[in-house]
Protein backbone atom coordinates (compact mmCIF):
# COMPACT_ATOMS: atom_id res chain seq x y z
CA UNK A 1 0.00 0.00 0.00
CA UNK A 2 0.83 3.08 -0.79
CA UNK A 3 0.40 6.65 0.87
CA UNK A 4 0.51 9.89 -0.41
CA UNK A 5 1.55 12.33 2.63
CA UNK A 6 2.38 15.97 2.65
CA UNK A 7 6.38 16.77 2.31
CA UNK A 8 6.96 20.80 2.31
CA UNK A 9 4.91 21.06 -0.65
CA UNK A 10 5.76 18.07 -2.49
CA UNK A 11 3.85 14.59 -1.47
CA UNK A 12 5.79 11.78 -1.39
CA UNK A 13 5.31 7.69 -1.65
CA UNK A 14 5.16 5.52 1.08
CA UNK A 15 5.45 1.41 0.19
CA UNK A 16 4.05 -0.28 2.78
CA UNK A 17 3.80 -3.84 1.24
CA UNK A 18 0.85 -6.03 3.91
CA UNK A 19 1.02 -9.17 2.08
CA UNK A 20 1.11 -11.00 -1.32
CA UNK A 21 -2.31 -11.39 -3.39
CA UNK A 22 -3.38 -15.03 -4.77
CA UNK A 23 -3.45 -14.32 -8.19
CA UNK A 24 -6.22 -15.63 -10.78
CA UNK A 25 -5.04 -18.92 -12.77
CA UNK A 26 -5.67 -18.41 -16.65
CA UNK A 27 -7.63 -20.64 -18.67
CA UNK A 28 -8.30 -19.22 -21.40
CA UNK A 29 -5.65 -17.77 -24.08
CA UNK A 30 -7.03 -18.59 -27.62
CA UNK A 31 -9.43 -16.59 -29.98
CA UNK A 32 -12.80 -17.88 -29.55
CA UNK A 33 -14.10 -18.10 -33.27
CA UNK A 34 -17.49 -20.36 -34.57
CA UNK A 35 -17.96 -21.83 -31.00
CA UNK A 36 -14.05 -23.00 -30.24
CA UNK A 37 -11.16 -21.76 -29.13
CA UNK A 38 -8.12 -21.94 -31.96
CA UNK A 39 -5.10 -20.15 -32.23
CA UNK A 40 -4.40 -17.66 -34.70
CA UNK A 41 -3.71 -18.55 -38.45
CA UNK A 42 -0.16 -16.91 -38.24
CA UNK A 43 0.62 -18.79 -34.67
CA UNK A 44 1.84 -15.62 -33.37
CA UNK A 45 1.06 -15.01 -29.38
CA UNK A 46 1.50 -11.36 -27.33
CA UNK A 47 2.30 -10.58 -24.13
CA UNK A 48 -0.13 -9.47 -22.11
CA UNK A 49 1.52 -7.66 -18.96
CA UNK A 50 0.71 -7.33 -15.12
CA UNK A 51 0.71 -3.11 -14.38
CA UNK A 52 1.85 -3.57 -10.65
CA UNK A 53 4.66 -5.00 -12.27
CA UNK A 54 5.51 -4.78 -15.75
CA UNK A 55 6.12 -8.54 -15.61
CA UNK A 56 4.56 -11.19 -18.52
CA UNK A 57 0.93 -12.60 -17.06
CA UNK A 58 0.64 -14.80 -19.91
CA UNK A 59 0.63 -14.97 -23.93
CA UNK A 60 -2.64 -14.82 -25.92
CA UNK A 61 -3.08 -15.71 -29.90
CA UNK A 62 -3.07 -12.76 -32.03
CA UNK A 63 -5.18 -12.17 -34.31
CA UNK A 64 -5.42 -10.68 -37.66
CA UNK A 65 -6.93 -9.99 -40.89
CA UNK A 66 -6.98 -13.42 -41.47
CA UNK A 67 -8.65 -14.92 -38.11
CA UNK A 68 -10.47 -11.64 -38.51
CA UNK A 69 -11.92 -12.98 -41.89
CA UNK A 70 -12.59 -16.33 -40.37
CA UNK A 71 -14.64 -15.03 -37.53
CA UNK A 72 -16.60 -12.67 -39.81
CA UNK A 73 -17.48 -15.44 -42.23
CA UNK A 74 -18.85 -17.64 -38.76
CA UNK A 75 -20.85 -14.65 -37.49
CA UNK A 76 -22.14 -13.90 -41.35
CA UNK A 77 -23.22 -17.42 -41.13
CA UNK A 78 -24.77 -17.56 -37.61
CA UNK A 79 -26.66 -14.39 -38.96
CA UNK A 80 -27.86 -15.45 -42.36
CA UNK A 81 -28.52 -19.09 -41.58
CA UNK A 82 -28.25 -19.72 -37.93
CA UNK A 83 -30.53 -19.61 -35.60
CA UNK A 84 -30.39 -16.66 -33.57
CA UNK A 85 -32.00 -14.10 -35.36
CA UNK A 86 -34.32 -16.48 -35.98
CA UNK A 87 -35.23 -17.90 -32.48
CA UNK A 88 -38.49 -16.21 -30.37
CA UNK A 89 -37.04 -13.12 -28.73
CA UNK A 90 -38.18 -15.61 -25.57
CA UNK A 91 -35.31 -18.08 -26.21
CA UNK A 92 -32.97 -15.44 -26.59
CA UNK A 93 -33.73 -13.82 -23.34
CA UNK A 94 -33.85 -17.25 -21.51
CA UNK A 95 -30.13 -17.64 -23.15
CA UNK A 96 -29.22 -14.36 -21.85
CA UNK A 97 -30.36 -14.93 -18.59
CA UNK A 98 -28.55 -18.02 -18.23
CA UNK A 99 -25.29 -16.40 -19.16
CA UNK A 100 -25.68 -14.00 -16.75
CA UNK A 101 -26.20 -16.38 -14.16
CA UNK A 102 -22.75 -18.37 -14.89
CA UNK A 103 -21.28 -14.79 -14.97
CA UNK A 104 -23.00 -14.20 -11.03
CA UNK A 105 -21.28 -17.42 -10.18
CA UNK A 106 -17.59 -16.93 -11.00
CA UNK A 107 -17.81 -12.89 -10.10
CA UNK A 108 -14.49 -13.25 -7.58
CA UNK A 109 -12.60 -14.93 -10.40
CA UNK A 110 -13.73 -12.24 -13.51
CA UNK A 111 -13.22 -9.43 -10.99
CA UNK A 112 -9.48 -10.59 -10.18
CA UNK A 113 -8.47 -11.09 -14.16
CA UNK A 114 -9.13 -7.45 -14.64
CA UNK A 115 -7.29 -6.71 -11.49
CA UNK A 116 -4.39 -8.73 -12.56
CA UNK A 117 -4.73 -7.08 -16.56
CA UNK A 118 -5.69 -3.75 -16.17
CA UNK A 119 -4.84 -2.98 -12.40
CA UNK A 120 -8.31 -2.14 -11.53
CA UNK A 121 -9.78 -2.50 -7.78
CA UNK A 122 -10.93 -6.19 -7.39
CA UNK A 123 -12.78 -4.64 -4.15
CA UNK A 124 -14.68 -2.23 -7.17
CA UNK A 125 -14.56 -5.28 -9.08
CA UNK A 126 -16.97 -7.91 -7.09
CA UNK A 127 -19.09 -4.80 -5.66
CA UNK A 128 -20.07 -2.85 -8.80
CA UNK A 129 -18.25 -3.82 -12.05
CA UNK A 130 -19.05 -7.48 -12.38
CA UNK A 131 -22.04 -7.10 -11.22
CA UNK A 132 -23.06 -4.38 -13.29
CA UNK A 133 -22.25 -6.58 -16.50
CA UNK A 134 -24.61 -9.09 -14.84
CA UNK A 135 -26.93 -6.20 -14.88
CA UNK A 136 -26.95 -5.38 -17.65
CA UNK A 137 -27.54 -8.85 -19.71
CA UNK A 138 -30.58 -9.09 -17.42
CA UNK A 139 -31.52 -5.31 -18.31
CA UNK A 140 -31.68 -6.16 -22.37
CA UNK A 141 -32.37 -9.75 -22.17
CA UNK A 142 -35.99 -8.50 -20.86
CA UNK A 143 -36.15 -5.89 -23.50
CA UNK A 144 -35.70 -8.71 -26.20
CA UNK A 145 -38.84 -9.70 -26.26
CA UNK A 146 -40.22 -5.97 -26.15
CA UNK A 147 -39.11 -4.93 -29.47
CA UNK A 148 -42.00 -3.55 -31.32
CA UNK A 149 -43.09 -1.84 -34.84
CA UNK A 150 -46.19 0.13 -34.89
CA UNK A 151 -48.85 0.01 -37.45
CA UNK A 152 -49.26 3.06 -40.19
CA UNK A 153 -52.48 4.20 -41.94
CA UNK A 154 -52.02 5.82 -44.78
CA UNK A 155 -53.23 8.10 -46.87
CA UNK A 156 -53.70 6.10 -49.51
CA UNK A 157 -55.55 2.76 -48.99
CA UNK A 158 -52.94 1.05 -47.75
CA UNK A 159 -52.00 0.04 -44.18
CA UNK A 160 -48.16 -0.25 -43.32
CA UNK A 161 -46.48 -1.71 -40.68
CA UNK A 162 -42.77 -1.07 -39.09
CA UNK A 163 -40.60 -3.88 -38.34
CA UNK A 164 -37.55 -3.30 -36.09
CA UNK A 165 -34.90 -5.97 -37.41
CA UNK A 166 -31.61 -6.66 -36.29
CA UNK A 167 -28.60 -5.02 -38.12
CA UNK A 168 -26.37 -7.98 -38.97
CA UNK A 169 -22.80 -8.93 -37.94
CA UNK A 170 -21.31 -6.31 -35.99
CA UNK A 171 -17.70 -5.62 -34.87
CA UNK A 172 -17.57 -4.65 -31.48
CA UNK A 173 -14.19 -2.65 -30.66
CA UNK A 174 -13.71 -1.73 -27.19
CA UNK A 175 -11.30 -0.37 -25.11
CA UNK A 176 -8.64 -1.58 -22.04
CA UNK A 177 -10.44 0.64 -19.33
CA UNK A 178 -13.40 -1.08 -18.40
CA UNK A 179 -12.72 -4.57 -20.01
CA UNK A 180 -15.72 -6.45 -18.45
CA UNK A 181 -18.01 -3.64 -18.22
CA UNK A 182 -17.34 -2.56 -21.75
CA UNK A 183 -17.99 -6.08 -23.00
CA UNK A 184 -21.48 -6.55 -22.00
CA UNK A 185 -22.18 -2.38 -22.65
CA UNK A 186 -21.65 -3.58 -26.35
CA UNK A 187 -22.67 -7.52 -25.94
CA UNK A 188 -25.74 -7.34 -24.24
CA UNK A 189 -28.07 -4.96 -26.78
CA UNK A 190 -26.89 -6.63 -29.94
CA UNK A 191 -27.46 -10.17 -28.29
CA UNK A 192 -30.82 -9.12 -27.57
CA UNK A 193 -31.72 -7.38 -30.56
CA UNK A 194 -30.74 -10.75 -32.58
CA UNK A 195 -27.53 -9.77 -34.27
CA UNK A 196 -24.00 -11.87 -34.64
CA UNK A 197 -20.75 -10.28 -33.65
CA UNK A 198 -16.95 -10.56 -33.53
CA UNK A 199 -15.25 -8.32 -30.91
CA UNK A 200 -11.99 -7.67 -30.17
CA UNK A 201 -10.97 -6.53 -26.39
CA UNK A 202 -8.33 -4.23 -26.52
CA UNK A 203 -4.62 -5.46 -26.93
CA UNK A 204 -3.65 -4.55 -23.16
CA UNK A 205 -6.64 -6.54 -21.21
CA UNK A 206 -7.67 -9.56 -23.53
CA UNK A 207 -8.24 -11.81 -20.76
CA UNK A 208 -11.74 -11.65 -19.19
CA UNK A 209 -13.23 -10.88 -22.73
CA UNK A 210 -12.15 -14.88 -23.78
CA UNK A 211 -13.47 -16.06 -20.42
CA UNK A 212 -16.93 -14.30 -21.52
CA UNK A 213 -16.46 -16.08 -24.79
CA UNK A 214 -16.43 -19.73 -23.01
CA UNK A 215 -19.41 -18.64 -21.17
CA UNK A 216 -21.33 -17.47 -23.74
CA UNK A 217 -20.97 -20.98 -25.13
CA UNK A 218 -22.33 -22.61 -21.91
CA UNK A 219 -24.78 -20.03 -21.46
CA UNK A 220 -26.01 -21.64 -24.84
CA UNK A 221 -24.95 -18.48 -27.18
CA UNK A 222 -25.07 -20.28 -31.05
CA UNK A 223 -21.82 -21.77 -32.21
CA UNK A 224 -20.73 -18.21 -34.91
CA UNK A 225 -23.02 -15.79 -32.57
CA UNK A 226 -20.11 -14.20 -30.41
CA UNK A 227 -16.76 -14.42 -31.66
CA UNK A 228 -13.81 -12.76 -29.95
CA UNK A 229 -10.62 -11.74 -31.71
CA UNK A 230 -7.53 -10.66 -29.86
CA UNK A 231 -4.91 -8.35 -31.33
CA UNK A 232 -3.49 -5.16 -31.99
CA UNK A 233 -5.59 -2.33 -33.28
CA UNK A 234 -3.80 -1.14 -36.31
CA UNK A 235 -3.89 -5.03 -37.21
CA UNK A 236 -7.30 -6.91 -36.49
CA UNK A 237 -9.31 -3.44 -35.34
CA UNK A 238 -8.66 -2.55 -38.79
CA UNK A 239 -9.55 -5.38 -40.38
CA UNK A 240 -13.06 -5.30 -39.02
CA UNK A 241 -13.62 -1.36 -39.57
CA UNK A 242 -12.44 -2.04 -43.51
CA UNK A 243 -14.75 -5.20 -43.18
CA UNK A 244 -17.23 -5.93 -46.18
CA UNK A 245 -19.21 -8.29 -44.24
CA UNK A 246 -19.43 -6.14 -41.55
CA UNK A 247 -22.95 -4.37 -41.40
CA UNK A 248 -22.22 -2.44 -38.41
CA UNK A 249 -19.12 -1.31 -35.93
CA UNK A 250 -19.67 -0.38 -32.89
CA UNK A 251 -16.84 1.34 -31.24
CA UNK A 252 -15.65 2.67 -27.71
CA UNK A 253 -11.95 4.59 -27.58
CA UNK A 254 -9.65 7.24 -28.24
CA UNK A 255 -10.97 10.22 -31.04
CA UNK A 256 -8.17 9.92 -32.98
CA UNK A 257 -8.91 5.86 -33.64
CA UNK A 258 -12.55 7.01 -33.97
CA UNK A 259 -11.60 8.78 -37.32
CA UNK A 260 -9.58 5.98 -38.29
CA UNK A 261 -13.18 3.85 -37.66
CA UNK A 262 -15.30 6.32 -39.58
CA UNK A 263 -12.68 6.77 -42.75
CA UNK A 264 -12.40 2.52 -43.25
CA UNK A 265 -16.39 2.24 -43.04
CA UNK A 266 -16.59 5.18 -45.70
CA UNK A 267 -13.88 3.58 -47.99
CA UNK A 268 -15.38 -0.07 -47.28
CA UNK A 269 -19.13 -0.45 -47.27
CA UNK A 270 -20.29 2.26 -45.61
CA UNK A 271 -21.51 0.27 -42.05
CA UNK A 272 -23.39 1.81 -39.78
CA UNK A 273 -21.33 3.26 -36.88
CA UNK A 274 -21.43 4.17 -33.21
CA UNK A 275 -18.57 5.90 -31.88
CA UNK A 276 -18.02 6.45 -28.21
CA UNK A 277 -15.02 8.34 -28.20
CA UNK A 278 -12.66 10.69 -25.46
CA UNK A 279 -13.65 13.26 -23.01
CA UNK A 280 -12.55 16.37 -21.05
CA UNK A 281 -15.36 16.52 -18.80
CA UNK A 282 -15.88 19.90 -16.38
CA UNK A 283 -17.55 19.69 -12.96
CA UNK A 284 -18.67 23.21 -11.90
CA UNK A 285 -19.33 23.84 -8.33
CA UNK A 286 -21.08 27.19 -7.50
CA UNK A 287 -20.11 29.30 -4.35
CA UNK A 288 -23.46 27.78 -2.37
CA UNK A 289 -22.03 24.07 -2.63
CA UNK A 290 -21.11 22.55 0.55
CA UNK A 291 -17.20 21.70 0.38
CA UNK A 292 -16.83 18.59 1.98
CA UNK A 293 -19.34 17.14 -0.72
CA UNK A 294 -18.32 18.96 -3.52
CA UNK A 295 -14.43 18.18 -2.82
CA UNK A 296 -15.30 14.40 -2.08
CA UNK A 297 -17.11 14.59 -5.94
CA UNK A 298 -14.33 16.23 -7.26
CA UNK A 299 -12.21 13.24 -6.27
CA UNK A 300 -14.04 10.84 -6.97
CA UNK A 301 -14.78 12.23 -10.68
CA UNK A 302 -11.04 12.41 -11.34
CA UNK A 303 -9.29 9.63 -9.04
CA UNK A 304 -11.99 6.75 -9.92
CA UNK A 305 -10.43 3.93 -12.00
CA UNK A 306 -7.20 6.21 -11.54
CA UNK A 307 -8.56 8.64 -14.03
CA UNK A 308 -8.73 6.20 -16.81
CA UNK A 309 -12.66 6.74 -17.87
CA UNK A 310 -13.96 8.44 -20.38
CA UNK A 311 -16.22 10.61 -18.61
CA UNK A 312 -13.39 11.48 -15.59
CA UNK A 313 -14.11 15.11 -14.18
CA UNK A 314 -10.93 16.44 -15.44
CA UNK A 315 -11.57 20.14 -14.91
CA UNK A 316 -13.09 21.58 -12.24
CA UNK A 317 -14.66 24.96 -12.29
CA UNK A 318 -14.75 26.72 -9.12
CA UNK A 319 -17.03 29.77 -8.63
CA UNK A 320 -14.22 32.37 -7.12
CA UNK A 321 -16.03 32.60 -3.26
CA UNK A 322 -14.79 29.43 -2.08
CA UNK A 323 -12.11 28.99 -4.58
CA UNK A 324 -9.27 29.31 -2.04
CA UNK A 325 -10.56 27.33 0.68
CA UNK A 326 -12.10 24.01 -1.45
CA UNK A 327 -8.49 24.22 -3.21
CA UNK A 328 -6.84 23.70 0.23
CA UNK A 329 -9.33 20.87 1.16
CA UNK A 330 -8.99 19.05 -1.89
CA UNK A 331 -5.26 18.78 -1.80
CA UNK A 332 -5.60 17.95 1.93
CA UNK A 333 -7.95 14.82 0.48
CA UNK A 334 -5.76 14.04 -2.68
CA UNK A 335 -2.67 13.88 -0.34
CA UNK A 336 -4.54 10.83 1.78
CA UNK A 337 -5.61 9.18 -1.08
CA UNK A 338 -4.35 5.51 -0.87
CA UNK A 339 -2.48 4.51 -3.88
CA UNK A 340 -1.76 0.68 -3.64
CA UNK A 341 -2.01 -2.79 -4.73
CA UNK A 342 -4.92 -3.51 -6.61
CA UNK A 343 -5.97 -6.63 -4.90
CA UNK A 344 -5.58 -4.68 -1.58
CA UNK A 345 -9.14 -4.00 -0.22
CA UNK A 346 -7.59 -0.88 1.43
CA UNK A 347 -6.35 0.70 -2.13
CA UNK A 348 -8.45 3.42 -3.52
CA UNK A 349 -6.41 3.73 -6.58
CA UNK A 350 -4.59 0.82 -8.66
CA UNK A 351 -1.71 1.38 -11.17
CA UNK A 352 -2.30 2.80 -14.87
CA UNK A 353 -2.87 0.20 -17.20
CA UNK A 354 0.65 0.18 -18.74
CA UNK A 355 4.08 1.59 -19.57
CA UNK A 356 2.78 3.95 -22.44
CA UNK A 357 -0.32 4.86 -20.25
CA UNK A 358 1.82 5.71 -17.38
CA UNK A 359 5.03 7.79 -19.24
CA UNK A 360 2.39 9.89 -21.32
CA UNK A 361 0.64 10.74 -18.33
CA UNK A 362 3.82 11.82 -16.33
CA UNK A 363 4.89 13.90 -19.36
CA UNK A 364 1.58 15.88 -19.11
CA UNK A 365 2.31 16.25 -15.82
CA UNK A 366 5.76 17.73 -16.37
CA UNK A 367 4.08 20.04 -19.08
CA UNK A 368 1.70 21.35 -16.94
CA UNK A 369 4.51 22.12 -14.36
CA UNK A 370 6.40 23.70 -17.17
CA UNK A 371 2.82 25.72 -18.36
CA UNK A 372 3.01 27.46 -15.10
CA UNK A 373 0.40 25.72 -13.73
CA UNK A 374 0.00 25.44 -9.52
CA UNK A 375 1.19 22.22 -8.32
CA UNK A 376 -0.63 21.54 -5.10
CA UNK A 377 -1.17 17.78 -4.58
CA UNK A 378 1.05 14.94 -6.14
CA UNK A 379 3.20 15.34 -9.42
CA UNK A 380 5.35 12.12 -9.44
CA UNK A 381 5.19 8.31 -9.38
CA UNK A 382 4.45 6.42 -7.08
CA UNK A 383 6.89 3.69 -5.31
CA UNK A 384 9.46 2.60 -7.76
CA UNK A 385 8.00 -0.64 -9.71
CA UNK A 386 4.76 -0.91 -11.76
CA UNK A 387 3.06 1.95 -12.82
CA UNK A 388 1.45 3.88 -10.18
CA UNK A 389 1.31 7.91 -10.16
CA UNK A 390 0.30 9.85 -7.30
CA UNK A 391 -3.42 11.77 -7.45
CA UNK A 392 -2.11 15.06 -9.15
CA UNK A 393 -3.99 18.76 -8.55
CA UNK A 394 -3.24 21.67 -10.79
CA UNK A 395 -4.49 24.83 -9.51
CA UNK A 396 -4.67 28.25 -11.40
CA UNK A 397 -4.70 26.60 -14.46
CA UNK A 398 -5.73 28.86 -17.57
CA UNK A 399 -8.12 27.01 -20.81
CA UNK A 400 -5.36 27.17 -23.14
CA UNK A 401 -2.68 25.59 -21.37
CA UNK A 402 -2.29 21.78 -22.77
CA UNK A 403 -3.48 20.02 -19.52
CA UNK A 404 -6.77 21.74 -19.76
CA UNK A 405 -7.52 21.02 -23.19
CA UNK A 406 -5.97 17.39 -23.57
CA UNK A 407 -7.79 14.27 -22.42
CA UNK A 408 -4.66 12.98 -19.93
CA UNK A 409 -6.54 9.82 -18.87
CA UNK A 410 -5.07 9.20 -15.36
CA UNK A 411 -5.60 11.25 -11.89
CA UNK A 412 -4.23 14.46 -12.92
CA UNK A 413 -6.84 17.38 -12.04
CA UNK A 414 -7.17 21.06 -13.66
CA UNK A 415 -8.50 23.75 -11.32
CA UNK A 416 -9.90 26.77 -12.18
CA UNK A 417 -11.42 30.06 -10.88
CA UNK A 418 -14.56 31.81 -12.49
CA UNK A 419 -16.90 34.59 -11.32
CA UNK A 420 -20.16 33.90 -13.04
CA UNK A 421 -22.59 31.56 -14.55
CA UNK A 422 -22.72 32.48 -18.10
CA UNK A 423 -18.70 32.23 -17.71
CA UNK A 424 -18.67 28.62 -16.05
CA UNK A 425 -20.87 27.99 -19.02
CA UNK A 426 -18.85 29.81 -21.74
CA UNK A 427 -15.78 27.61 -20.52
CA UNK A 428 -17.16 24.55 -19.70
CA UNK A 429 -18.19 24.31 -23.33
CA UNK A 430 -14.81 25.45 -24.64
CA UNK A 431 -13.73 22.58 -25.93
CA UNK A 432 -13.82 19.83 -28.28
CA UNK A 433 -15.61 16.91 -26.26
CA UNK A 434 -18.59 16.46 -24.79
CA UNK A 435 -19.28 13.68 -23.07
CA UNK A 436 -20.61 14.14 -19.62
CA UNK A 437 -20.56 17.50 -17.37
CA UNK A 438 -20.92 17.71 -13.17
CA UNK A 439 -22.77 20.47 -11.41
CA UNK A 440 -22.28 21.08 -7.60
CA UNK A 441 -24.98 23.73 -6.53
CA UNK A 442 -28.42 23.68 -4.36
CA UNK A 443 -29.73 26.79 -6.29
CA UNK A 444 -32.80 24.84 -9.03
CA UNK A 445 -32.42 27.59 -11.22
CA UNK A 446 -28.78 27.35 -11.92
CA UNK A 447 -29.16 23.66 -12.07
CA UNK A 448 -31.64 23.92 -15.23
CA UNK A 449 -29.53 26.87 -16.47
CA UNK A 450 -26.44 24.66 -16.54
CA UNK A 451 -27.79 21.43 -17.25
CA UNK A 452 -29.63 23.18 -20.28
CA UNK A 453 -26.55 24.91 -21.81
CA UNK A 454 -23.90 22.39 -21.25
CA UNK A 455 -23.14 20.65 -24.32
CA UNK A 456 -22.59 16.77 -23.21
CA UNK A 457 -24.31 13.73 -23.22
CA UNK A 458 -24.90 12.98 -19.75
CA UNK A 459 -24.91 15.93 -16.55
CA UNK A 460 -25.17 14.88 -12.96
CA UNK A 461 -26.20 17.29 -10.44
CA UNK A 462 -24.86 17.15 -7.06
CA UNK A 463 -22.87 13.18 -7.97
CA UNK A 464 -21.21 12.26 -10.35
CA UNK A 465 -20.52 8.28 -12.02
CA UNK A 466 -23.81 7.35 -11.29
CA UNK A 467 -25.03 4.84 -13.93
CA UNK A 468 -27.46 2.27 -14.68
CA UNK A 469 -28.62 -0.02 -17.27
CA UNK A 470 -31.40 1.88 -18.22
CA UNK A 471 -29.33 5.25 -18.55
CA UNK A 472 -27.52 5.78 -21.84
CA UNK A 473 -24.43 7.85 -22.43
CA UNK A 474 -22.57 8.77 -24.96
CA UNK A 475 -21.14 12.02 -26.47
CA UNK A 476 -22.29 15.74 -28.01
CA UNK A 477 -19.13 17.09 -30.51
CA UNK A 478 -16.05 14.81 -30.77
CA UNK A 479 -16.97 12.69 -28.08
CA UNK A 480 -18.74 10.85 -31.05
CA UNK A 481 -21.97 9.81 -31.95
CA UNK A 482 -23.72 7.03 -30.52
CA UNK A 483 -25.19 6.22 -27.18
CA UNK A 484 -24.35 3.29 -25.06
CA UNK A 485 -27.04 1.93 -22.47
CA UNK A 486 -30.29 2.50 -22.31
CA UNK A 487 -33.02 1.84 -25.01
CA UNK A 488 -31.31 3.36 -27.07
CA UNK A 489 -28.73 0.98 -27.22
CA UNK A 490 -30.74 -1.89 -28.06
CA UNK A 491 -32.18 0.78 -31.15
CA UNK A 492 -29.29 1.00 -32.20
CA UNK A 493 -28.69 -2.38 -33.12
CA UNK A 494 -32.18 -2.77 -34.80
CA UNK A 495 -32.66 -1.16 -38.27
CA UNK A 496 -36.02 -0.03 -39.78
CA UNK A 497 -38.45 -2.07 -42.46
CA UNK A 498 -41.65 -0.51 -43.51
CA UNK A 499 -44.26 -2.93 -45.18
CA UNK A 500 -47.09 -1.86 -46.92
CA UNK A 501 -49.75 -3.70 -48.22
CA UNK A 502 -53.61 -2.53 -49.57
CA UNK A 503 -56.15 -2.26 -47.40
CA UNK A 504 -58.97 -3.49 -49.76
CA UNK A 505 -58.51 -4.25 -53.68
CA UNK A 506 -57.72 -0.11 -53.97
CA UNK A 507 -58.79 0.32 -57.88
CA UNK A 508 -55.04 2.14 -58.56
CA UNK A 509 -53.76 -1.15 -58.22
P1 LIG B 1 -7.77 3.42 -28.47
O1 LIG B 1 -8.58 4.25 -29.38
O2 LIG B 1 -6.30 3.45 -28.58
O3 LIG B 1 -8.16 1.87 -28.62
C1 LIG B 1 -9.50 1.43 -28.48
C2 LIG B 1 -9.66 0.13 -29.25
O4 LIG B 1 -9.45 0.41 -30.63
C3 LIG B 1 -8.66 -0.95 -28.86
O5 LIG B 1 -9.28 -2.21 -28.93
C4 LIG B 1 -7.61 -0.84 -29.98
O6 LIG B 1 -6.90 -2.02 -30.21
C5 LIG B 1 -8.48 -0.48 -31.16
N1 LIG B 1 -7.78 0.21 -32.24
C6 LIG B 1 -6.64 0.94 -32.20
N2 LIG B 1 -6.31 1.36 -33.43
C7 LIG B 1 -7.25 0.91 -34.27
C8 LIG B 1 -7.46 1.02 -35.67
N3 LIG B 1 -6.62 1.69 -36.47
N4 LIG B 1 -8.56 0.45 -36.21
C9 LIG B 1 -9.44 -0.22 -35.44
N5 LIG B 1 -9.28 -0.39 -34.10
C10 LIG B 1 -8.21 0.17 -33.53
O7 LIG B 1 -8.27 3.79 -27.02
P2 LIG B 1 -7.76 3.21 -25.64
O8 LIG B 1 -6.43 3.82 -25.37
O9 LIG B 1 -7.88 1.72 -25.61
O10 LIG B 1 -8.87 3.78 -24.63
C11 LIG B 1 -8.83 5.05 -24.16
C12 LIG B 1 -9.75 5.94 -24.96
O11 LIG B 1 -11.06 5.39 -24.98
C13 LIG B 1 -9.90 7.30 -24.32
O12 LIG B 1 -9.85 8.29 -25.31
C14 LIG B 1 -11.28 7.24 -23.70
O13 LIG B 1 -11.89 8.48 -23.51
C15 LIG B 1 -12.00 6.39 -24.65
N6 LIG B 1 -13.19 5.81 -24.01
C16 LIG B 1 -14.42 6.31 -24.34
C17 LIG B 1 -15.55 5.80 -23.72
C18 LIG B 1 -16.91 6.33 -24.07
O14 LIG B 1 -17.89 5.69 -23.72
N7 LIG B 1 -17.03 7.45 -24.74
C19 LIG B 1 -15.42 4.80 -22.75
C20 LIG B 1 -14.15 4.33 -22.43
C21 LIG B 1 -13.03 4.84 -23.08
Amino acid sequence: MMNSSMNGGRSESVIIKKHEFPIPEIKFTKLFINGSFTDSVSGKTFETIDPRNGEVITTVAEGDKEDVDLAVKAARHAFDNGPWPRLPAAARRNIMLKYASLIEERIDELAALDALDGGKLLSFGKLADIPSCIEFLRFYAGAADKIHGRMLKMSSDHQGYILKEPIGVIGHIIPWNFPSQMFFIKVAPALAAGCTMVVKPAEQTPLSALYYAHLANLAGVPEGVLNVVTGYGSTAGAAITAHMDVDMVSFTGSTEVGRLVMQAAATSNLKALSLELGGKSPVIIFDDADIEKATDIALLAILFNKGEICMAGSRVLVQEGIYEKFEKRLAEKAKTWTVGDPFDPESRQGPQVDKKQFEKILRYIEHGKREGAKLIAGGNRCGDKGYYIEPTIFSDVEDDMLIAKDEIFGPVLSLMKFKSVEEAIKRANATRYGLAAGIVTNNIDTVNTVSRSVRAGLVWVNCYYAFDSNCPFGGYKMSGPGRDLGIEALEKYLQVKAVVTPIYNSPWL
